[in-house]
């Protein structure tokens, strides 16, 4: 069955556009910021804590980028005025990082003001290896005066051990996760190119240190055993809960989710909305361990 999952994610480009759409539906909230809003709603009431996210990335004219703060100044906007229990989190390639990266510090602290404004946080999200070291200057600069920015890092990187101590001599708030981009070996910690869970004493070694250094951490897992050891690592050293949280993307093993936020634990959904949801559904479809059968089914159309 893996043999299948590996071809059919292999075959995911080649597979039409509007399937890939009826697949990923689960994964996003709708395109609009009304459907955004309602799912929040939903997702609040049910007890997670929630980060939206404008679906897009590497924009490419300053205009595009432009566009992308006004629609995260929106959100803000409606998170306040429906009064959701929400974050946000950006891609700094959606606002220009890859060619203007001025402009694209203007935009994000622009954002990251809007939020202190109404008392709310922005995430940065890590994206591919191109750009680590331009995404750790941002927010290396845009802490600098302000309280309310976090950045997430990806355990599947061998320099995250680096980044992680330099980015924790003061606390911070940080996102560690596995990692999605498809990045050539020699980036990566050992195994990682081809078992998933050889990232996780990676991923539990930068979590220990987080907590440690007295830094938030957002543990980003849908991974059953590494929450485990997490939960037992914030016991053995004495962390209480509101020092971290786990985070959940939408759609993915909800089951989980259900089971560690019954026991206790901040759980926040990171919710993606917006019409440019090509590249995040097919990241998404590749990690489906169900991704033949649904594929299958979907291309005989049951
Ligand atoms: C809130 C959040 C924010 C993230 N932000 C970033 C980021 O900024 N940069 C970045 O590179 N990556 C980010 N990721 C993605 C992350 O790096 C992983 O690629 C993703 O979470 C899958 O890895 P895992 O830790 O769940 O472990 P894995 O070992 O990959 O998966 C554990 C189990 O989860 C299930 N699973 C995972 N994905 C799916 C899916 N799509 N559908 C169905 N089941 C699934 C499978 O059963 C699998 O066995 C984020 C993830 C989360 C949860």
């Amino acid at each position: 069955m893996q043999f299948f999952n590996v071809l059919m994610a292999r075959a995911i480009p080649f597979v039409p556009r509007a399937i890939i759409q009826k697949l990923s539906r689960r994964y996003i909230a709708g395109a609009t910021l009304g459907e955004a809003v309602a799912r929040v709603k939903q997702l609040n009431a049910q007890g997670f804590c929630v980060t939206l996210d404008v679906l897009g990335e590497a924009v490419c004219t300053p205009h595009q980028a432009e566009q992308t703060a006004l629609d995260y100044m929106q959100v803000l906007e409606a998170i306040r005025a429906n009064q959701l229990d929400a974050s946000i989190s950006i891609k700094p390639t959606s606002l220009g990082l890859l060619f203007d990266r001025q402009q694209c510090e203007r935009l994000a602290e622009r954002i990251v003001e809007a939020a202190e404004g109404c008392n709310n946080a922005v995430c940065i999200d890590m994206e591919d290896v191109h750009c680590t070291t331009k995404e750790i200057d941002l927010f290396t600069r845009l802490r600098t005066d302000h309280d309310n920015v976090g950045l997430a890092l990806q355990a599947y990187l061998k320099r995250t051990y680096e980044d992680v101590q330099l980015l924790t001599r003061k606390p911070a708030t940080l996102r560690i996760c596995k990692g999605i981009y498809v990045e050539e070996r020699s980036h990566l910690v050992n195994g990682a190119w081809h078992d998933r869970s050889a990232i996780n004493t990676h991923f539990l070694a930068h979590v220990r240190h987080c907590f440690s250094a007295g830094s938030f951490v957002a543990v980003a897992t849908h991974d059953g055993v590494l929450i485990e050891h997490v939960i037992a690592l914030a016991q053995e050293l004495g962390i209480g809960t509101r020092q971290f949280e786990f985070q959940m993307l939408l759609g993915v093993c909800e089951p989980l989710r259900d089971k560690v936020s019954s026991m206790g634990f901040s759980v926040r959904i990171y919710v993606p909305f917006g019409s440019d949801w090509y590249g995040y559904s097919t990241r998404r479809l590749n990690e489906n361990p169900a991704i033949a059968g649904h594929l299958a089914r979907a291309l005989v159309g049951l």
